[in-house]
């Protein structure tokens, strides 16, 4: 197929046409929001070509596909990646300047679709920049939240939440696909049968949901992969016909047609927290059913019968949130196919993949028998079945072992544990990192590993660096390009080159001039957007990422307090000038974070108040973290907070972001924290506190943080400076979760792990002030990261867990 080339004076015209014909509209009387539109529908027009293209091939091939089911994509901003993806950037951006507009203009007025909480939503929207740029067949699957993740602001430091009505301008990327309308049906109940010896389900009184999906197309980055984001949307089947209703009925109507809609009306704003909601389960359910629909109906386009659905097909549940997926593959089979169960087992068990992305207790979903029975009642009674299937195996297995059989059955307590259902019911399990991982097989998933080993895997996080390097950081980018040249773009191993360039004083001088210019640019930002004023000529150190007591905000906290207190005690004192950056949502429930929030707010108006530390400390807090202020905050940052309680942070992603753009990390051994120290070096790198296993331990034997504190006289000063409080406000609620007069005390231990922060701070700031050195070790970690690349992450699934191959254009 001969493909389209792009020329400046093309895309011209073209852009003229669309402000023609959706507004009547030429370039000289046009606004930036036309022009915004007009280059966005022209970019929407090209990726729709370049999806059918690649699309055809995958059929033709008849290469086996991917799908990839996530409850969040967190994409961030369309227009940037897809005129960079596409090589068409510099073009556009040449013709927005010679008719007088600023291409940066047009990326500032799109929306920021906040389809997902944080790290998983993101993950999943980096994966699908990899499977497009390295063309593998792929369609992520989510649903299309009328109202995203909400927009945060600080109302006297506390946080209020507005919702995030993106779609007013935000709809223009999606392509609704009304003619793949399917029907999701709930409630009701089964109806069995005896036929010729066969039992059959007749499934009535159910309530019918339609599912319109609409797509977002994602190009590869100069390839000619496309992938497909599909977005289901809840719509009620009842149309409204006024004169046909009694007024009663009428209202009714629209009742039903409201809590139908309801499904995909908003994300669940909890990151990492589980949340038993009705409407929920649907939305989980809504997602999984549509999609395998859909998925069956691509199916049969190209093969007679889904015997081979597993060789053509790969399902990845991301986290347990569409781990329905397995019995609704297996009621699709059975009720509308006619598989037996032996038959429809084998397709679905070796089709599913599960990522587990938590092992927080409080984020392990387990659903109550009763709402999924009520709910969707043959989904019930398929669980019920793979559950005693699964015991009866187990039983021979393990003959009289009650303790384990319990342990790892799908239902136990009146609960549905999804964990356990995705483990039975799947071909492979993963964590998100090597520690992870370990702790899935060692602890958390102990039995099942015994029971099946070859499931268990490691697939590390990553990133999509073309995103979070290329675009975020156009200066680095160009010292990148002129020291190694291009390549690293489609292959970050590359990036390793730049090592050699660590003894060159003139590219770390330009390291440190880059880093300067970006800190300017975010505090031009602050100072313009939020009005907050950011001095760039100190260290900015930043910690943004959601607000969760595991991820130990407050150890951050009572360190800067410390710092305050010497201050005040010593306004000589020598002191590095930093910048402590905070951004961070928290789920408009948990209180606990929500009064840490409060406590950055007024520790900083209380500092910024205080003219003694004037150009000396600084502690802002960023209102509303999302990938947009994420792209801002990271090219800017020096230091790089990452210091959850080691075992609990499964990987993080925002630790890789920032390490790539040449901050360093002060942090635990957690997550991936570990791997990037492994992969920069010890030296490079600002490791402290307890490991996952001293942090058991030290649980095991009665951790008592009075213990600690006693003899930290800092610490003592931190207290008392907390329950004498900040800007007129007092914070004894939070030395009383801290200390032993509370239930469970520090639960985090953020006062075992305190002087040891401190003393990795402490030499941070001392190596900070042999600026060469900083520049270097910056250097060394852009070098080092190529590894946290999500192209590293996604050769992985495809290889080790997928089994899928790349499709070539001819
Ligand atoms: C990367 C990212 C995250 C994840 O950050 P962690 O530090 O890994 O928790 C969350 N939110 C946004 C907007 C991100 O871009």
């Amino acid at each position: 197929m001969q493909k389209e080339t792009y020329t400046k004076e093309k895309l011209k015209k073209i852009i003229e046409e669309k402000l023609s014909g959706y507004y009547g509209l030429t370039m000289q009387n046009a606004e930036t929001k036309h022009l915004f539109k007009a280059v966005a529908l022209l970019t929407r027009d090209i990726l729709s070509e370049k999806r059918r293209d690649f699309r055809i091939k995958t059929k033709k091939d008849q290469a086996k596909q991917v799908y990839y089911f996530c409850m969040e994509f967190l994409i961030g901003k369309q227009l940037r990646n897809n005129l960079c993806n596409l090589g068409i950037e510099n073009e556009i951006a040449k013709v927005m300047n010679e008719s007088g507009f600023s291409l940066d203009d047009l990326y500032e007025i799109e929306p920021d679709p906040g389809l997902g909480n944080g790290g998983l939503g993101r993950l999943a929207a980096c994966f699908m920049d990899s499977l497009a740029t390295m063309q593998y067949p792929a369609v992520g699957y989510s649903l299309r939240y009328e109202f995203g993740l909400f927009k945060q602001k600080l109302v006297d430091g506390w946080q209020v939440e507005f919702p995030d009505n993106w779609l007013q301008d935000g709809e223009v990327f999606m392509i609704p696909r009304t003619d793949y309308t399917v029907n999701v049906k709930f409630g009701g109940y089964i109806e069995e049968n005896w036929e010729d010896g066969n039992m059959t389900f007749e499934y009535k009184d159910y309530q019918t949901i339609e599912a319109v999906p609409y797509d977002y197309i994602l190009s590869g980055y100069h390839t000619d992969g496309a992938s497909v984001l599909r977005l289901w949307r809840a719509k009620s089947p009842t149309s409204i016909d006024v004169t046909a209703f009694s007024q009663g009925d009428y209202l009714k109507a629209i009742e039903e047609t409201a809590r139908a809609e309801a499904i995909s009306k908003v994300l669940y704003p909890a990151d990492n927290h589980y949340e038993g909601k009705a409407l929920r389960l649907k939305q989980q359910y809504f997602l999984v059913s549509a999609s395998l629909q859909n998925i069956l109906a691509r199916h049969r386009q190209t093969y007679p019968s889904f015997d081979n659905l597993h060789e053509k097909t790969a399902i990845h549940i991301n986290d347990t949130h569409p781990t329905f997926a397995i019995p609704e593959l297996m009621r699709l089979l059975m009720d509308e196919y006619g598989y037996d169960w032996e038959a429809a087992w084998h397709i679905t068990t070796n089709t599913m993949a599960y990522t587990n992305h938590t092992i927080l207790s409080e984020a392990l979903e387990t659903w109550p028998e009763q709402l999924v029975q009520t709910n969707m009642p043959r989904i019930y009674s398929i669980i019920c079945e793979i559950n005693k299937r699964l015991c009866a195996d187990l039983w021979e297995k393990y003959p009289g072992d009650w303790e384990k059989i319990q342990k790892m059955s799908i239902i136990a307590f009146n609960q549905v544990r999804m964990a356990n259902l995705c483990i039975a019911g799947g071909y492979s399990i993963n964590g998100v990192a090597k520690l992870h991982s370990e702790i899935l097989r060692e602890i958390v998933f102990k039995d099942f590993h015994e029971y099946s080993p070859e499931k268990f895997t490691n697939v590390t996080n990553g990133i999509a660096h073309r995103r979070w390097l290329i675009q975020a950081n156009p200066l680095l980018t160009e010292v990148l390009d002129e020291c190694i040249g291009t390549d690293y773009r489609t292959n970050a191993r590359e990036l390793e080159k730049f090592k050699k360039f660590a003894g060159d004083s003139a590219v770390l001088k330009r390291l440190e001039k880059i880093k300067q210019h970006n800190k300017i640019e975010l505090a031009n930002y602050a100072g313009k957007k939020l009005g907050m004023t950011l001095n760039p000529d100190s260290v900015f150190n930043s910690q943004v990422k959601r607000m969760h007591e595991y991820k130990r905000q407050l150890l951050n906290v009572l360190r800067i307090i410390s710092v305050y207190n010497e201050i005040l005690e010593n306004p000589t004192a020598d002191i590095l000038p930093q910048t402590y950056i905070f951004a961070a949502k928290a789920a408009p429930s948990y209180t606990m974070a929500k009064n840490i929030l409060k406590l950055i707010y007024c520790l900083g108006e209380d500092i910024r108040k205080n003219p003694r530390c004037k150009d000396k400390l600084s502690v802002v807090f960023m209102e509303d973290y999302s990938v947009s202020l994420a792209e801002k905050i990271i090219p800017a940052s020096e230091v790089s907070q990452q210091i959850s309680q080691a075992g609990k942070e499964a990987s993080g992603t925002g630790n890789m972001k920032l390490m790539m753009n040449g901050a360093l990390t002060i942090g635990t051994m957690d997550g991936a924290n570990i791997e990037i120290a492994d992969a920069v070096g010890k030296a490079n790198i600002f490791i402290f506190g307890l490991t996952a296993k001293e942090v058991d331990n030290l649980w095991a034997s009665k951790y008592d943080p009075d213990d600690y504190y006693i003899r930290n006289e800092k610490l003592i000063k931190v207290i008392i400076s907390l329950n004498n409080g900040f800007n007129g406000e007092s914070f004894q609620y939070i030395t009383q979760s801290l200390l032993s007069a509370h239930y469970v005390a520090d639960p985090y231990m953020c006062i075992a792990d305190f002087a040891d922060y401190d003393r990795a701070h402490t030499l941070l700031e001392k190596t900070y002030l042999n600026k060469a050195k900083w520049n270097e070790m910056s250097l060394m970690n852009i070098a080092s990261a190529g590894i946290f690349a999500a192209d590293r992450s996604i050769k992985e699934y495809a290889d080790n867990i997928w089994h899928i191959n790349p499709v070539y254009l001819d």
